[in-house]
């Protein structure tokens, strides 16, 4: 069904199967996330007062020292970036952004480079690599940090992993120097327990969750947790404290909005959840097999390296007279339009009118859908491979 609002744009809605992806409109916010920021809309507020308290009850959910609302995890990243080279320093954070700071250094291993670089740049840091594409020494971590360094930011999660230190190891040695780890968690949800395994278990000094992936909460919203000085500091630079924080400003319906967000997501059964997207996939397996040309398969993890089950479906153009890239594209076009991984060289970046030159197959999620989802797309599958055999 379309929403009136994007109906009366002449906007298409879509079905997403292909991940929480900010560009496909992230997630759909639970019921409860909606009422609360709806609760939230009809009165004003102390903001100050209001953050605290809602970091606060996020902290006690989420077992850590102290917690804090942003506006995304890519904030998250600016955010306690800034946190780690300033502390709560006022006349310092007054002369940003041009400020000459003793430590502007995030270290940060060469395999963890990605496309939220930017985010931490613009909080004026700049990166020390570390190892490279085929491994990383300790000696090569206690080597690059030094005076300058702020903070060590990790990306975790097992696809991420590479040829990083394990998160304690790198831990072990940043600690060594008295220096912060920050993790970068943002779609490392499930499992829920992750919401205090870097920091509370494994000792990481600051993690950060996006709010609008697994967790459902308002699309402009992140989670920082961790320890409570450091969480003071994010607090002074975020908004709205006149500082560079200031443009990002988180509302106060984001705040209630992630709150319930992580309440709900704390309640829910997730091994119900998970039996569910295998039994998803394991339909849409039953659906495709004796198809010539076609291989249906469970992968697994997910593109986010989430543990969570989701189809690969593979096709033979020599059998079938159509490719991948066909089939993408014809989902992406009909009517539900419907979004879905490529299986190929370039899969997690491309937009949906590129080809991916080495496509071979297409990727199907099973928990980004709606009730009824799983079924058109099966339905709209079938009609594509006919048409395209007629053709
Ligand atoms: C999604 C993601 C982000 C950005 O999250 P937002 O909440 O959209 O800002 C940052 N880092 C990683 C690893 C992510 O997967």
């Amino acid at each position: 069904m379309t929403p009136k609002t994007f109906a009366a744009l002449g906007v298409r809605p879509l079905i997403n199967a292909q991940g929480r992806l900010t560009r496909l409109g992230g997630s759909i916010m639970a019921p409860e996330v909606v009422a609360a920021m709806a609760d939230a809309s009809t009165s004003y507020v102390d903001i100050f007062e209001l953050q605290r308290e809602v970091g606060r009850r996020l902290a006690e959910l989420t077992h850590n020292e102290a917690a804090y609302v942003c506006t995304g995890a890519a904030t998250g990243l600016f955010l306690t970036t800034l946190a780690c080279m300033t502390g709560t320093d006022s006349e310092v954070l007054a002369q940003l952004p041009r400020a000459d700071l003793p430590k502007n250094e995030v270290v940060i291993h060469a395999c963890h480079r990605f496309s939220y670089d930017p985010a931490v740049r613009l909080a004026g840091a700049t990166f020390k690599e570390v190892g490279d594409a085929r491994e990383t020494a300790p000696w090569q971590l206690e080597e690059a940090i030094g005076p300058r360094t702020a903070a060590v930011l990790y990306l975790a999660g097992e696809v991420n992993r590479r040829s990083a230190l394990s998160l304690e190891q790198t831990i072990e040695i940043a600690h060594a120097d008295g220096v912060p780890v920050i993790v970068d968690a943002a779609a490392q949800l499930p499992p829920a327990e992750n919401l205090w395994r870097y920091t509370r278990d494994l000792g990481a000094d600051l993690a950060i969750f996006s709010g609008g992936k697994d967790l459902r909460g308002p699309q402009s919203s992140g989670l920082i947790v961790g320890r409570r000085d450091l969480i003071d500091a994010v607090f002074v630079n975020g908004a709205p404290n006149p500082y560079i924080g200031r443009p990002m400003k988180v509302g106060k319906e984001e705040m209630v909005g992630l709150l319930a967000a992580v309440e709900r997501y704390l309640s829910l059964d997730h091994a119900a959840r998970l039996a569910g997207f295998e039994a998803t996939v394991q339909g849409w397996i039953d659906a495709f097999i004796g198809i010539p040309g076609i291989h249906a398969e469970r992968a697994w993890p997910n593109e986010a390296g989430q543990p969570m089950p989701r189809l690969l479906l593979t096709f033979d153009p020599d059998v079938l007279g159509f490719d991948a890239n066909d089939v993408r594209h014809d989902l992406w076009e009909g009517e539900p339009r419907i979004a879905v991984g490529s299986y190929g060289e370039k899969h997690l970046y491309l937009t949906h009118a590129e080809s991916d030159p080495g496509a071979r197959g297409i990727y199907v999620t099973p928990d980004t859908l709606e009730p009824g989802d799983a079924e058109q797309i099966t339905e709209r599958l079938h009609a594509i491979i006919r048409a395209r055999r007629r053709a």
